[in-house]
Formats: C-alpha cells, sequence, structure tokens
C-alpha cells in the first residue's frame, strides 16, 4: 500500500510583508439553526431557543465592539437561515469591514449526503446572504466542518475561492477539487483544539461535554496553540461562536488571546479571505487528498488512492 503524502509538504507558505506567521479570529454565527438541524422539534424549547438566540442578540455586538476596539477585522460564517433571521446583524458586521461567509442554510448535517442536495444547501445559503446584505462570499465552511468528496467539486462549481472545514494541516493549501479536475480551491485548515464548542459548550440534552471550562484554562491552551503556530511559521485558526464565546467572561478571555496574538513578533493578524487571496497568488503546489475505499465484498482489501502534488498557475 502507498503512503500518504508527509504532511511538510503542506506546509508551502511564505507571509506577505515580512511577516512570520499568520492569525484568523473566525465566528460561526450558528445561532438557532444548529439545534434546528439535528432536532426540528428544538423550536418547542423556549429557553433553548434562547440559548441560541444570545448570539445575534447579545454576543455578536458585544464581540463587534471589541473587535473595533482591537481594530481587527474577522470572518463571520453565517448560515442563511441566521441571516434571513437576524438581517440587522448581518449589515452590522458587514458595516463594520469584517467577512461573512458561507455556513450552509440551515447547518444542515452533511454525513453522507449526495451531491444535489449538498448543492441545493449551498445554493440556498447563496440566496439569503445575497438578498439580506447583497454578499456574494468567497469562503465556505461546512456545517460541523463536514465536507464530502463531492463538496470541492460543488464549491469551485459557484466560484468559491476557499474552503475551511478539512484538518490535515497548520497552514493554508491549495488543492485540486478532484484527482482528474484541473481546477483547485484554497483549504485553510482548522482543528478541535482550537473550537470554543469543546471548551464550552453545554446545554442539557443537546451538546457539551457537561463541562463548562474556565475561560483561564481555555486563554492558557489557545495561546499555548497561537505561540506554537507562531514559532514554526504557520497559521492558527481560531472557531468561536457568539452564543458560547460572546458571554461575559469568553468575551473578556477572547480579548485578551487577541491582544496577546496582536503582540506576537511578526504576526499577521488577517481574515480569511487575505490569506487565501496571498495562498492563490503565492503557492503553485496544487494537492490532492489520499483517499481510501474499502470493498463491501468480495475484495481484496481496501483500495488506497495516494496524494500526489502538480503544479498550479499563481492568480
Ligand atoms: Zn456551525
Amino acid at each position: 500500500m502507498n503512503q500518504p503524502a508527509i504532511a511538510d509538504s503542506l506546509h508551502p507558505v511564505t507571509w506577505p510583508d515580512g511577516y512570520k506567521a499568520a492569525a484568523s479570529f473566525t465566528f460561526d454565527v450558528d445561532a438557532e439553526s444548529c439545534t434546528i438541524a439535528h432536532d426540528p422539534a428544538s423550536t418547542r424549547r423556549m429557553s433553548l431557543m434562547t440559548h441560541q438566540s444570545y448570539g445575534p442578540k447579545i454576543a455578536v455586538p458585544r464581540l463587534l465592539k471589541m473587535l473595533e476596539r482591537q481594530d481587527i477585522k474577522a470572518t463571520f460564517f453565517i448560515p442563511g437561515f441566521t441571516a434571513e433571521s437576524y438581517p440587522d446583524i448581518v449589515r452590522r458586521i458587514v458595516d463594520g469591514g469584517h467577512e461573512v461567509a458561507h455556513h450552509g442554510y440551515l447547518h444542515e448535517p452533511m454525513q453522507g449526503i449526495d451531491a444535489a442536495t449538498e448543492a441545493s444547501y449551498m445554493d440556498r445559503g447563496l440566496e439569503a446572504l445575497a438578498t439580506v446584505a447583497g454578499i456574494r462570499p468567497v469562503g465556505y465552511r461546512a456545517p460541523w466542518w463536514e465536507l464530502n468528496w463531492h463538496s470541492p467539486g460543488l464549491l469551485a462549481d459557484r466560484g468559491f475561492l476557499y474552503d475551511s472545514s478539512l484538518l490535515d494541516g497548520d497552514a493554508p493549501y491549495r488543492f485540486a477539487v478532484a484527482a482528474d479536475d484541473p481546477r483547485d480551491i484554497v483549504e485553510i485548515p482548522v482543528d478541535w483544539t482550537l473550537d470554543d464548542w469543546e471548551q464550552y459548550a453545554f446545554y442539557p440534552g443537546v451538546t457539551g461535554s457537561g463541562v463548562i471550562e474556565s475561560p483561564a484554562k481555555v486563554l492558557e491552551m489557545w495561546t499555548l496553540e497561537a505561540e506554537a503556530h507562531h514559532s514554526q511559521g504557520s497559521c492558527f485558526v481560531l472557531t468561536n461562536h457568539p452564543f458560547i464565546s460572546g458571554r461575559p467572561s469568553k468575551a473578556v478571555a477572547l480579548e485578551q488571546l487577541i491582544e496577546r496574538v496582536k503582540g506576537m513578533d511578526g504576526m499577521w493578524v488577517a481574515t480569511m479571505e487575505q490569506i487565501a487571496l496571498h495562498t492563490k497568488a503565492t503557492v503553485n503546489e496544487v494537492h490532492t487528498h489520499a483517499r481510501i475505499d474499502v470493498p463491501v465484498f468480495p475484495g481484496a482489501g481496501a483500495q488506497f488512492e495516494p496524494a500526489v502534488v502538480r503544479q498550479g498557475v499563481l492568480a
């Protein structure tokens, strides 16, 4: 069996203007959508709905003020349903100079769905962002970071520049939407370590580890991650949900983290779009992903299609 490409080859970015590393602060404005997608009956639970609506109602305005204080721009991944439910909030995010990107329509579960169904979710999400705020996003993050093998082709069909749902790198890279397809998109990889869900999310009967961690512990953990990315010249990408990290002490800790990251020598704090544009313009390696298919029966064992690298055109 062939072995996958070594991860070092997925780290070809050099940063602009003498920067040594990059950092991006991202917010997934799921609001009610992620609970409804799991269980439509959750709309009957008044308290649960308020736990989710805290995001757009209270947390996003607080976070926008904090980002303005810190003078940084962030990327907000917004499901179409959230955009339609809270159009003013989307417009405030845009007015603040932040990037708005695609995050499904109703935060649909993506696992195992066919391409036509997934395409309809993407198109409905695009329609909502266009109608509410005249936005055509260049970035996509799958709900629950769940891409299917057919998803990259659907993104390329719709002209997306980048995705941020895969977990196989510390820095952005370009990847072919399929081994036999000449098109590619940029990937800005994520990591569950850098998601507030695992640290803070708890709602009885819905989600979470059952532990709501101390923001002091989370600040320490995320600072260590940022320092490591800084020292190895890679890309720190933090994923926060306003209904979680926009609560008082968590928002304070997040602001402290932003101050620390900004203070790291040569750290480029940028939006995901800026990072993707830079990657597309400066990296010509285009990777495919190794793919494993297991025959049902009879079969001679798993088929392994190894990752390869080809040369792409700079944007
Ligand atoms: Zn989400």
